[in-house]
């Protein structure tokens, strides 16, 4: 629950408990019972604020990344001692694309096979 919300609901109890105070005592004075109803519409109305106030906890939000079914995530290594390749390794020259290991320092080239 939020905190706001929880300060709208305590607010709202709070004026409703005193809106039918002044409508308690309104036997005494009529002008009371504008005070008493007032006070509890607007208890009421704050009740009513706080249960439309989504709470951000209550509200989680949900992102749903959808990625195609042919897409695979290749970590490439280095062939001599196996560490992993960043991507500023990576250098295209001349059409080919060579990976450098910043580890040892061995260059290797990275050849596509076609895929049929
Ligand atoms: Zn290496």
């Amino acid at each position: 629950m939020k905190a706001q919300t929880i300060i709208l609901v305590l607010s709202g109890v709070g004026l409703i408990f005193f809106g039918v105070i002044f409508l308690m005592a309104s036997f005494d004075d009529t002008n009371r019972i504008i005070t008493g109803a007032f006070l509890s519409i607007a208890g009421f109305l704050l009740l009513y604020f706080a249960s439309r106030t989504p709470g951000t906890g209550e509200q989680a939000k949900r992102y749903v990344v959808e990625l195609p079914s042919q897409v695979e995530i290749q970590s490439i290594k280095c062939p001599r001692c196996g560490a992993q390749i960043r991507a500023e390794d990576i250098t295209v020259e001349a059409g080919i694309t060579r990976v450098k290991c910043s580890y040892c320092g061995n260059v290797s080239q990275i050849s596509e096979e076609p895929k049929w």
